[in-house]
C-alpha cells in the first residue's frame, strides 16, 4: 500500500499532483509520501506489539535525513554501516541507545566515534574486528557493547547480489566458530557482550528462512548461556521483501507473528533492521521523456534519468514499475526506457510494454525509495537529483538538486600545471 495514485488521468503524491512538484523542482526528482513511510514504520512495529522490540531502520536504503526523521520521531532507532550513517542519525536525534553498527568493515576512527557516541552495540563480522574493537574501546576507556553477528548458513532465495546469510558470504561468523568467539568475547576486558545478530539477505518473499535462522540461533544461543553469559538482545536484521511487480511477500503481521511465535520464551529484547520495507514503496524516481527512437529491431524510450539516479535495474536487472504522470499517451509500445549515460546497462525498463511515451511526458519510475538515491552517483558528470518530501497537500525539497559548481567541489588543478 502506498500513496502514489491516480486522480483522474493524473498521478499524484499524497494530495500533491506530481507534474506540480516537477514544475517547481524540475526533473528528474525523488518523490517521497511521508503518509506511507509512516504507514510502513507503524505495520512493523505493530507486528512486534506483542514482543519487547525495537525497529533500527537501515539507514543505507535512503538516508536523506527527512526519511531518518519520520522514523526518528516515531521512536525508530537505525542500523548503520559507517560513520557517515552515524553522523546523519545523530543530526535528526537519534537515540543513541537505539544505534546498532552493522559491517565487514569498520576502520578504528569509525569505531572510536561510534564508541563516543555511545551507540548500543557493534554487530560484530569477524574474529579480527572484536579484537580491534576491544583495543579501540580500551584505548578510550570505554565498554564496547557487542553482539556477534552470525552466518547461520539459511538461503534466503533472493538475488545473489543480496544474499548474505550463506557460508560462501563475506558477512558475519559462520555459526559453527561463533560460540567459540563468544568464549574469547568474555576474556576481553572492553566489551559486554548484548547480543546475538543475524542478517541473511534482501527481499526475501518468504517467512521461512527467518524461522530457519531462529533455529539455528537458538542453539547458539543455549551455547552462549550455558557459558554463563547474559544476553540480552536478538537482532534479526532487516530484509523483509516488498512487492515490485507481482511478488507476494509475507505481510509485516505474518512475519511478526511467525517470528515472535519461534522466539517468545527467550526473554530477549529483539531488534529488527528493516530498510526496504519500510522506505521501498515510500518513494518513486520521476523523469522525462526526451526522444523516443525506433532501432532497427527494438523501440527505445530516452528519458533525462539515468543507471547513475537508479541503479537497480542496470545492477540487478530489476523491475520498477513504470507510469505516466499524464496518463494521455494513446497505445502501448514493446520496448526499453534508457538513460543518458554512455553504456549499454543504462537501462531502467528492459524489453517491456510501457506506453507509447512520447517527448515532454514525464513517467514515473515506482517502487524507487529503497536503494535508489543512495546508490546515486555523478557519473558521466551528471549532478544528482533533488529530493522531496510530501505531505498530504504540502511538500518541500528535502534535498537540493546539485549544481555544476557541486560537480567539482574540493577538485583542483596542481600547481604545476
Ligand atoms: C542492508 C542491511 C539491512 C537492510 O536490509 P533490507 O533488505 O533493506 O531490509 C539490514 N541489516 C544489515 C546488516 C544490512 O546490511
Amino acid at each position: 500500500m502506498h500513496h502514489f495514485q491516480y486522480k483522474g488521468d493524473e498521478l499524484f503524491a499524497e494530495e500533491v499532483a506530481i507534474k506540480d512538484i516537477v514544475a517547481e523542482v524540475g526533473s528528474p526528482v525523488y518523490i517521497y509520501s511521508r503518509a506511507t513511510l509512516e504507514r510502513h514504520f507503524k505495520a512493523m512495529d505493530d507486528a512486534f506489539a506483542g514482543a519487547p522490540h525495537t525497529i533500527c531502520y537501515s539507514v543505507k536504503a535512503n538516508s536523506n535525513l527527512a526519511v531518518l526523521k519520520t522514523f526518528v520521531n516515531l521512536g525508530g532507532g537505525v542500523d548503520i554501516v559507517s560513520g557517515g550513517e552515524l553522523y546523519r542519525a545523530l543530526a535528526v536525534g537519534v537515540d543513541p541507545k537505539k544505534v546498532v553498527y552493522s559491517g565487514v568493515g569498520k576502520r578504528d576512527d569509525e569505531i572510536a566515534y561510534a564508541l563516543k557516541t555511545g551507540i548500543l552495540m557493534f554487530n560484530v563480522e569477524s574474529e579480527q574486528e572484536l579484537d580491534r574493537i576491544n583495543e579501540v574501546a580500551g584505548r578510550l576507556n570505554k565498554k564496547a557493547g557487542i553482539a556477534i553477528r552470525v552466518n547461520p548458513d539459511v538461503d534466503p532465495e533472493t538475488h545473489p547480489y543480496i544474499t548474505t546469510g550463506l557460508k560462501k558470504a563475506k558477512f558475519g561468523i559462520n555459526i559453527e566458530r561463533a560460540l567459540g568467539q563468544y568464549q574469547r568475547a568474555e576474556s576481553m576486558n572492553n566489551l559486554e557482550i548484548l547480543g546475538i545478530d543475524c542478517h541473511i539477505g534482501s527481499q526475501l518473499t518468504k517467512v521461512s528462512p527467518f524461522v530457519d535462522a531462529i533455529k539455528k540461533l537458538k542453539r547458539l544461543l543455549e551455547g552462549v548461556r550455558d557459558m554463563g553469559i547474559d544476553v540480552k538482545y536478538l537482532d534479526l536484521g532487516g530484509g523483509l521483501g516488498i512487492q515490485y511487480n507481482d511478488e507476494a511477500p509475507p505481510l509485516p503481521a505474518d512475519y511478526g507473528s511467525s517470528i515472535i511465535e519461534e522466539t517468545k520464551d527467550l526473554g530477549l529484547h529483539l531488534l529488527f533492521e528493516p530498510g526496504r520495507n519500510l522506505v521501498g514503496n515510500a518513494g518513486i524516481l520521476v523523469g522525462r521523456c526526451l526522444y523516443t527512437k525506433q532501432g532497427e529491431e527494438k523501440n527505445f524510450v530516452i528519458v533525462d534519468a539515468g543507471m547513475n539516479d537508479l541503479a537497480r535495474p542496470a545492477l540487478y536487472g530489476s523491475f520498477h514499475g513504470v507510469r505516466p504522470v499524464v496518463r494521455n499517451q494513446s497505445g502501448v509500445i514493446e520496448g526499453d526506457i534508457v538513460g543518458p549515460i554512455c553504456e549499454s546497462g543504462d537501462f531502467l525498463v528492459k524489453d517491456r510494454e510501457i506506453p507509447n511515451f512520447q517527448p515532454g511526458d514525464l513517467i514515473a519510475f515506482m517502487s524507487a525509495g529503497a536503494y535508489g538515491f543512495t546508490m546515486s552517483s555523478n557519473y558521466n558528470s551528471r549532478p544528482r537529483v533533488a529530493e522531496v518530501m510530501v505531505d498530504g497537500k504540502r511538500f518541500e525539497v528535502v534535498r537540493e538538486r546539485e549544481t555544476l559548481a557541486d560537480l567539482v567541489k574540493g577538485e583542483s588543478v596542481p600547481t604545476f600545471l
